[in-house]
């Protein structure tokens, strides 16, 4: 019996590198954006199958979830963050995108396909979070608050479905370099590439080997929370630069 993984966000990033690992790893691996002709390119390379998906929408969430037959892993990935600005001069709408997509997103979709993780009898949600989830940074307003959202989410979920066979997970990494930045400062490339001048990141692969890792663990064994940094990061705002 091949099992099921559902991968959110898949069109860049973190999610496209983990859907091509969990390929690698034999899983038949579903996978979602909103830009279907970049998720089409990945499955066609790696051997998944493509459908739009818009966390924001749960019409959108409700047609995905429902050419599905089983689902076994569901990696919340699909998010981000908008802008950095103070709390005095926030934008109503950057934060409510951020909540839309980060938390009422993973909300949407956990909610969707709990019923077919459970019926997998080992089923696994892995929810991507970020170190935003657990320390606040200057300019971190909205996306902190979102993520804090994943990280409180997550917790409950995890209590409620204590005696269930699904476990849940929550990955927090720091810098990655991925389309994250780029998106942030509204396809500001100069913007975004400072975000990583002078220090080495993560890639979007090192975070899918992190997701592969908790996803084989024995079905015994929950990986609760776990926090990925850089070498040249050691807190959300103290990075070493050359
Ligand atoms: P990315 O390259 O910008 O990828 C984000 C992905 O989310 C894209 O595939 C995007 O696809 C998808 N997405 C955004 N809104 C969506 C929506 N409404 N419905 C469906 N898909 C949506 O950034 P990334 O770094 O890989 O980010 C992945 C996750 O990691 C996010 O939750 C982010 O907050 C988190 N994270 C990133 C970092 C970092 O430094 N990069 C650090 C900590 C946490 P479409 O635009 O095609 O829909």
């Amino acid at each position: 019996m091949t099992r099921t993984a559902v991968v959110t966000g898949a069109s860049s990033g973190i999610g496209a590198a983990t859907a091509r690992q969990l390929a690698q790893q034999g899983w038949d691996v579903v996978i979602g954006a909103r830009r279907v002709d970049r998720l089409q390119a990945l499955a066609d390379e790696i051997g998944a199958r493509a459908l739009p998906l818009d966390v924001t929408d749960q019409a959108s969430v409700d047609a995905f979830c429902a050419e599905l037959e089983r689902c076994d892993l569901l990696v919340n990935n699909a998010g981000g963050a908008l802008g950095a600005a103070s709390i005095a001069e926030s934008d109503d709408a950057e934060w409510q995108a951020m909540f839309d997509s980060n938390v009422l997103g993973t909300l949407r979709m956990t909610r969707a396909l709990l019923p077919k993780l459970i019926a997998s009898g080992d089923g696994m949600v892995i929810n991507i979070g970020s170190i935003a989830a657990r320390e606040p940074y200057r300019g971190g307003g909205g996306y902190n608050a979102a993520k804090h959202a994943v990280a409180a989410l997550t917790r409950v979920l995890r209590i409620e479905l204590l005696g269930q066979p699904v476990r849940v997970t929550e990955i927090d990494p720091g810098l990655v370099q991925t389309e994250f930045a780029t998106v942030r400062f509204g396809g500001d490339e100069e913007k975004a590439a400072k975000v990583y001048e002078g220090m080495t990141p993560m890639r979007g692969e090192d975070i899918a080997e992190a997701i592969v890792w908790v996803a084989s663990r024995p079905a015994h064994v929950n990986i609760d929370t776990m926090l990925m940094l850089a070498r040249d990061q050691t807190s959300a705002q103290v990075v070493h630069r050359s």
